[in-house]
């Protein structure tokens, strides 16, 4: 819509809302139903946001796409709208190079079971060791890696580590575990996904016996018939597969005993509530009960007290995974300091 004059700074908004009351409040008739229409206005103000009719437009739709995304009816354009939208590109550019440069590293976090305290398996965790900065934790890229596709080159990558980390370690003589790889839910809906599983694991006959994928639980829900029938195949070819942050997902309790699964995971935040109040602990109880009903082997994740291991020992949870035992380390250090000594005879 254009305004070809706008009187008094103040004029602008009011008129918007104006507008938008209007349009919001009209109903539209189709046949015998009645729609109303919701929607959304972002604005550039010419001359001071933009000197041709094309940056007018393209500032208009970054205050757009910020309105969408915030909870705003509508948004005038401002300057720093397009400097988060710079920032963006220049991540997603750094994250390709980093790719190109070999810049993302898996740090591995022990698994433990909580009977004999022994070290059962790994969950591989990606870093991007972004050589201006240091360490970048997954929460800060994995979404753009999201946004751009690239998180099926970087997932991939990932699959490949995790697995030659293993070999190696078999290789070494040393007592490997399984490793749990996080799958990313575009991953798992890329229709190639299964084929590079296979061919990943199709290197070396021990790779399967080594290998874990975590899907985080909202996700299988998303698409539970698609989820199936993939976790199924994954299954199929001797990997195990996790039910990753359970209890965030809202899964109806009949889906659990159809899902493929070996394992649930149970999320930090009920991990965190336990030793809060009763409620907390029986939430904790029950999702270890109804599992192991299903034949799932329980991992609480985000264990970082005494108390908390001591009361899931008390539940008969399997394993535990969190800083009380140990933070996720480069993959030297974890060999190093877990996978060595038992090794020796
Ligand atoms: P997640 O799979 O649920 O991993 C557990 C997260 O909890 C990890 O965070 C881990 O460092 C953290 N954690 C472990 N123990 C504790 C504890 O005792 N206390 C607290 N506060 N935190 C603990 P991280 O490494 O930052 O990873 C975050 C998420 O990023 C992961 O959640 C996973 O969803 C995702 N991610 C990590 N690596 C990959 C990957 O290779 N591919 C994909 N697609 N996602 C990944
Ligand atoms: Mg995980
Ligand atoms: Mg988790």
């Amino acid at each position: 819509m254009v305004l070809p004059e706008v009187r008094r700074e103040g004029d602008l908004a009011k008129f918007v809302e104006k507008r938008m009351d209007a349009f919001v409040g009209h109903p539209f008739r189709v046949n015998d139903a009645v729609f109303r229409i919701p929607c959304k206005i972002g604005a550039a103000v010419y001359p001071e946001d933009g000197a041709s009719a094309e940056i007018l437009f393209m500032n208009a739709e970054a205050a757009l796409k910020k309105a969408k995304a915030g909870g705003e009816r509508y948004l005038f354009y401002t300057q720093n709208m397009n400097e988060s939208a710079a920032a963006a590109l220049t991540l997603e550019n750094q994250l390709r190079q980093a790719l190109d440069n070999g810049e993302f590293v898996l740090h591995y976090q022990p698994k433990v079971d909580l009977a004999t305290g022994r070290i059962v398996g790994a969950e591989a965790l990606i870093r991007w060791n972004d050589p201006r900065t240091g360490l970048v934790p997954p929460g800060r890229f994995i979404p753009m890696l999201e946004d751009t596709g690239l998180i099926q080159e970087v997932g991939r990558w990932a699959l490949h580590q995790a697995i030659a980390d293993y070999l190696r370690w078999c290789g070494a003589g040393l007592a490997a575990v399984r490793i749990a790889v996080n799958v990313s839910p575009l991953q798992l809906r890329h229709r190639d996904f299964l084929a590079e599983v296979g061919k990943a694991i199709g290197i070396d006959a021990r790779a399967a016996a080594g290998l874990e994928l975590e899907i985080t639980e909202s996700v299988i829900m998303e698409d539970v018939r698609h989820s199936i029938a993939s976790l199924e195949a994954i299954r199929a070819m001797g990997i195990r597969v996790a039910i990753d942050d359970f209890g965030t997902g809202f899964s109806s309790l009949s889906y659990l005993a159809r899902l493929p699964t070996d394992t649930l995971k149970i999320d930090r935040s009920f991990v965190n509530d336990m030793t809060d109040t009763p409620e907390g602990l029986s939430l904790v109880a029950t999702i270890i009960n109804l599992a192991h009903s299903v034949k799932l082997k329980v991992v609480a994740e985000g264990v970082e007290t005494d108390e908390q291991s001591r009361l899931l020992r008390l539940l008969n949870c399997d394993e535990m995974q969190g800083f009380l035992f140990s933070q996720p380390l480069p993959a030297e250090i974890f060999e190093a300091r877990y996978l060595t000594q038992s090794a020796s005879p």
